[in-house]
């Protein structure tokens, strides 16, 4: 038979296994926060792309005739083709630091670098 004092033990250690699991997962969710690229036109997010090693993605952003090439590749992005007149977003190259961002005045078009976490944590490094 349980006493009172050994119900409120076990509630206790229910609680701190609980409260350790939690910090588990918050651990684990803050280390895996990635490193991503948001795609904006005109302030607008179009499109988030994934930075990871090992990882390659394409993106052709077409805003009727103006056509920007966007690659993200081994965590780094750039602006690899594009039809503005002066090529300014291409010649930027490549970026891989969080708030870098590339620019493309005349189509309006920036491709910021940015993580899931919070930006204090990345000050803090
Ligand atoms: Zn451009």
């Amino acid at each position: 038979m349980l006493t009172k004092a050994d119900k409120i033990l076990i509630v206790v250690l229910l609680s701190a296994a609980l409260a350790g699991i939690s910090a588990s997962f918050y651990l684990a969710a803050h280390e895996s926060g990635e490193k991503i690229a948001e795609v904006r036109v005109a302030g607008q997010v179009v499109k988030t792309m994934t930075l990871r090693q090992g990882y390659r993605e394409e993106f052709t952003l077409r805003q009727g005739d103006e056509v920007n090439v966007i690659e993200a590749d081994n965590g780094r992005i750039r602006i690899r083709e594009a039809n503005c007149p002066d090529h300014l977003c291409v010649q930027q190259g490549w970026v891989s630091l969080p708030n870098q961002q590339l620019v493309c005045l005349p189509f309006r078009v920036t491709v910021k670098v940015t993580t899931t976490e919070s930006e204090l944590d990345d000050i803090a490094r």
